[in-house]
Protein backbone atom coordinates (compact mmCIF):
# COMPACT_ATOMS: atom_id res chain seq x y z
CA UNK A 1 0.00 0.00 0.00
CA UNK A 2 1.64 3.25 -1.04
CA UNK A 3 0.21 6.44 0.03
CA UNK A 4 0.31 9.77 -0.09
CA UNK A 5 -0.95 12.58 2.69
CA UNK A 6 -1.83 15.60 0.88
CA UNK A 7 -3.77 18.70 2.93
CA UNK A 8 -2.38 22.01 4.21
CA UNK A 9 -0.52 22.77 7.40
CA UNK A 10 -2.87 21.98 10.38
CA UNK A 11 -5.16 19.66 8.31
CA UNK A 12 -4.61 16.67 10.35
CA UNK A 13 -2.67 14.80 7.89
CA UNK A 14 -0.02 13.56 10.59
CA UNK A 15 -2.49 12.76 13.11
CA UNK A 16 -4.16 10.12 10.85
CA UNK A 17 -1.06 9.19 9.30
CA UNK A 18 -0.29 7.99 12.90
CA UNK A 19 -3.44 6.49 13.07
CA UNK A 20 -2.79 4.49 9.74
CA UNK A 21 0.68 3.11 10.62
CA UNK A 22 -0.86 1.38 13.66
CA UNK A 23 -3.80 -0.25 11.32
CA UNK A 24 -1.94 -1.15 7.96
CA UNK A 25 1.66 -1.38 10.17
CA UNK A 26 3.51 0.11 7.49
CA UNK A 27 5.84 2.86 8.12
CA UNK A 28 4.73 6.58 8.00
CA UNK A 29 7.91 8.85 5.88
CA UNK A 30 7.35 12.19 7.32
CA UNK A 31 10.30 14.72 6.24
CA UNK A 32 9.04 17.74 8.38
CA UNK A 33 9.54 14.41 11.82
CA UNK A 34 12.89 14.22 9.66
CA UNK A 35 14.01 17.52 9.24
CA UNK A 36 13.05 18.27 12.92
CA UNK A 37 15.07 15.22 14.44
CA UNK A 38 17.95 16.58 12.57
CA UNK A 39 17.67 19.97 13.51
CA UNK A 40 17.57 18.66 17.17
CA UNK A 41 20.88 16.61 16.34
CA UNK A 42 22.14 19.56 15.29
CA UNK A 43 24.13 17.88 11.78
CA UNK A 44 24.95 19.74 9.21
CA UNK A 45 21.74 19.29 6.99
CA UNK A 46 19.89 20.27 9.93
CA UNK A 47 21.19 23.45 10.36
CA UNK A 48 20.43 24.40 7.05
CA UNK A 49 17.05 23.28 6.92
CA UNK A 50 16.39 24.98 10.32
CA UNK A 51 17.00 28.13 7.72
CA UNK A 52 14.11 27.40 5.93
CA UNK A 53 11.75 25.85 8.09
CA UNK A 54 11.75 28.80 10.80
CA UNK A 55 11.07 31.33 7.99
CA UNK A 56 7.97 28.73 6.86
CA UNK A 57 9.47 28.33 3.77
CA UNK A 58 10.69 25.08 2.00
CA UNK A 59 13.58 23.15 2.13
CA UNK A 60 15.49 23.06 -0.65
CA UNK A 61 14.21 19.89 -2.81
CA UNK A 62 17.95 18.51 -3.66
CA UNK A 63 17.79 17.87 0.03
CA UNK A 64 14.57 16.65 0.43
CA UNK A 65 14.77 14.25 -2.09
CA UNK A 66 18.05 12.78 -1.07
CA UNK A 67 16.30 12.09 2.60
CA UNK A 68 13.19 10.36 1.02
CA UNK A 69 15.21 7.98 -1.29
CA UNK A 70 17.48 7.50 1.59
CA UNK A 71 14.25 6.28 3.14
CA UNK A 72 12.83 4.19 0.50
CA UNK A 73 15.68 2.05 0.63
CA UNK A 74 15.46 0.53 3.80
CA UNK A 75 13.25 -2.98 4.28
CA UNK A 76 10.44 -1.65 6.67
CA UNK A 77 9.16 0.20 2.90
CA UNK A 78 8.71 -3.35 1.05
CA UNK A 79 5.36 -3.54 2.12
CA UNK A 80 4.56 0.02 1.66
CA UNK A 81 4.48 3.52 2.58
CA UNK A 82 2.63 6.42 3.75
CA UNK A 83 4.04 9.64 2.71
CA UNK A 84 3.11 12.51 4.97
CA UNK A 85 4.55 15.96 4.22
CA UNK A 86 6.08 14.75 0.80
CA UNK A 87 6.25 15.73 -1.86
CA UNK A 88 5.05 19.43 -1.41
CA UNK A 89 5.65 20.88 -5.27
CA UNK A 90 5.37 19.54 -8.53
CA UNK A 91 8.86 18.89 -9.45
CA UNK A 92 8.92 16.90 -5.55
CA UNK A 93 5.98 15.02 -7.03
CA UNK A 94 7.62 14.00 -10.68
CA UNK A 95 11.08 13.30 -8.96
CA UNK A 96 8.86 10.53 -6.68
CA UNK A 97 7.27 9.31 -8.98
CA UNK A 98 10.65 8.42 -11.31
CA UNK A 99 11.98 6.59 -7.97
CA UNK A 100 8.82 4.56 -7.80
CA UNK A 101 8.24 3.45 -11.16
CA UNK A 102 12.75 2.47 -10.79
CA UNK A 103 11.42 -0.01 -8.24
CA UNK A 104 8.36 -0.61 -9.90
CA UNK A 105 5.78 0.80 -6.91
CA UNK A 106 4.06 3.36 -8.25
CA UNK A 107 1.84 5.31 -5.68
CA UNK A 108 -1.90 3.91 -5.32
CA UNK A 109 -3.20 6.81 -3.54
CA UNK A 110 -3.04 10.36 -2.90
CA UNK A 111 -5.47 11.40 -0.10
CA UNK A 112 -6.18 14.81 -0.12
CA UNK A 113 -7.74 16.00 4.01
CA UNK A 114 -9.62 19.27 3.12
CA UNK A 115 -10.23 21.85 5.93
CA UNK A 116 -11.56 25.41 5.36
CA UNK A 117 -8.68 28.07 5.12
CA UNK A 118 -10.08 29.73 8.46
CA UNK A 119 -9.82 26.39 10.12
CA UNK A 120 -5.86 25.85 9.78
CA UNK A 121 -4.82 28.88 11.97
CA UNK A 122 -6.52 28.44 14.88
CA UNK A 123 -5.73 25.01 14.60
CA UNK A 124 -1.85 25.13 14.39
CA UNK A 125 -1.28 28.19 16.85
CA UNK A 126 -3.39 25.84 19.29
CA UNK A 127 -1.19 22.76 18.29
CA UNK A 128 1.10 21.61 21.30
CA UNK A 129 3.20 18.08 20.74
CA UNK A 130 4.74 15.71 23.59
CA UNK A 131 8.68 16.13 23.55
CA UNK A 132 8.76 12.17 24.76
CA UNK A 133 6.00 10.10 22.79
CA UNK A 134 4.82 12.80 20.07
CA UNK A 135 1.18 12.95 20.67
CA UNK A 136 -0.22 15.88 19.58
CA UNK A 137 -2.61 18.08 21.62
CA UNK A 138 -4.71 21.82 20.74
CA UNK A 139 -4.88 24.16 23.10
CA UNK A 140 -8.24 25.27 21.51
CA UNK A 141 -10.12 21.44 21.16
CA UNK A 142 -8.13 18.81 22.58
CA UNK A 143 -5.96 20.37 25.70
CA UNK A 144 -4.01 17.60 27.63
CA UNK A 145 -5.81 16.87 31.00
CA UNK A 146 -2.61 18.26 33.00
CA UNK A 147 -1.98 21.23 31.37
CA UNK A 148 1.70 21.44 30.63
CA UNK A 149 2.12 17.46 30.39
CA UNK A 150 0.81 14.83 27.98
CA UNK A 151 -1.92 12.70 29.34
CA UNK A 152 0.00 9.70 27.66
CA UNK A 153 3.34 9.28 29.21
CA UNK A 154 3.73 12.86 31.25
CA UNK A 155 5.98 14.52 28.71
CA UNK A 156 6.55 18.21 28.62
CA UNK A 157 4.42 19.30 25.93
CA UNK A 158 5.77 22.11 23.33
CA UNK A 159 4.79 24.17 20.47
CA UNK A 160 6.84 23.77 17.32
CA UNK A 161 9.16 26.81 16.44
CA UNK A 162 7.06 27.26 13.33
CA UNK A 163 4.00 27.01 14.93
CA UNK A 164 3.91 30.91 15.60
CA UNK A 165 1.44 32.93 13.87
CA UNK A 166 3.93 35.01 11.37
CA UNK A 167 5.50 31.71 10.20
CA UNK A 168 1.89 29.81 9.92
CA UNK A 169 0.99 32.63 7.63
CA UNK A 170 4.04 32.13 5.18
CA UNK A 171 3.39 28.36 5.65
CA UNK A 172 -0.33 28.79 4.59
CA UNK A 173 0.92 30.65 1.37
CA UNK A 174 3.10 28.27 1.04
CA UNK A 175 0.84 25.51 0.44
CA UNK A 176 -1.57 27.52 -1.61
CA UNK A 177 1.08 28.63 -4.20
CA UNK A 178 3.31 25.56 -4.37
CA UNK A 179 1.29 22.06 -2.56
CA UNK A 180 -2.43 22.68 -3.37
CA UNK A 181 -1.35 22.43 -7.14
CA UNK A 182 -0.40 18.89 -6.48
CA UNK A 183 -4.33 17.60 -5.99
CA UNK A 184 -4.31 18.43 -9.68
CA UNK A 185 -1.36 16.62 -10.34
CA UNK A 186 -2.61 13.23 -8.98
CA UNK A 187 -6.11 14.32 -10.07
CA UNK A 188 -4.62 13.58 -13.26
CA UNK A 189 -3.47 10.05 -12.50
CA UNK A 190 -6.99 9.26 -11.35
CA UNK A 191 -5.69 8.69 -7.56
CA UNK A 192 -6.89 11.57 -5.49
CA UNK A 193 -9.61 11.43 -3.00
CA UNK A 194 -10.59 14.44 -1.15
CA UNK A 195 -11.82 13.89 2.27
CA UNK A 196 -13.23 16.84 4.44
CA UNK A 197 -10.95 17.00 7.44
CA UNK A 198 -13.70 18.54 9.82
CA UNK A 199 -15.39 16.44 12.13
CA UNK A 200 -13.81 13.49 14.67
CA UNK A 201 -10.67 12.24 14.31
CA UNK A 202 -12.01 9.24 14.06
CA UNK A 203 -14.79 9.80 11.24
CA UNK A 204 -11.86 11.42 9.18
CA UNK A 205 -10.13 8.15 9.81
CA UNK A 206 -12.80 6.40 8.91
CA UNK A 207 -13.24 7.60 5.48
CA UNK A 208 -9.44 7.57 4.85
CA UNK A 209 -9.69 3.93 5.47
CA UNK A 210 -12.39 2.84 3.38
CA UNK A 211 -11.23 4.57 0.61
CA UNK A 212 -7.58 2.80 1.22
CA UNK A 213 -10.09 -0.51 1.51
CA UNK A 214 -10.95 -0.02 -2.46
CA UNK A 215 -7.44 -0.10 -3.76
CA UNK A 216 -6.16 -3.31 -1.20
P1 LIG B 1 5.69 19.84 8.25
O1 LIG B 1 5.97 19.21 9.56
O2 LIG B 1 5.39 18.84 7.17
O3 LIG B 1 4.65 20.93 8.33
O4 LIG B 1 7.05 20.55 7.79
C1 LIG B 1 7.64 21.59 8.56
C2 LIG B 1 8.64 22.34 7.68
O5 LIG B 1 9.65 21.43 7.23
C3 LIG B 1 8.06 22.96 6.42
O6 LIG B 1 7.50 24.24 6.65
C4 LIG B 1 9.29 23.02 5.54
O7 LIG B 1 10.15 24.09 5.90
C5 LIG B 1 10.01 21.73 5.88
N1 LIG B 1 9.56 20.61 5.02
C6 LIG B 1 8.89 19.48 5.40
N2 LIG B 1 8.67 18.68 4.36
C7 LIG B 1 9.20 19.30 3.28
C8 LIG B 1 9.29 18.98 1.90
N3 LIG B 1 8.74 17.85 1.39
N4 LIG B 1 9.93 19.86 1.08
C9 LIG B 1 10.48 21.00 1.56
N5 LIG B 1 10.41 21.37 2.84
C10 LIG B 1 9.80 20.53 3.70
Amino acid sequence: MRIVMLGAPGAGKGTQAKKLIEKYKIPQISTGDILRQSVAEGTPLGKEAKSYMDKGELVPDKVVLGLVEERLKQGDCGKGFILDGFPRNTAQAEALDGMLSKINMPLQLAVSVDVPFEDLMKRLTGRRTCRSCGQMYNVHFSPSKTGGKCDKCGGELYQRDDDREETIRKRLQVYESQTAPLIGYYSGKGIVRRIPGTGSIDDIFGKITAEIEKIK
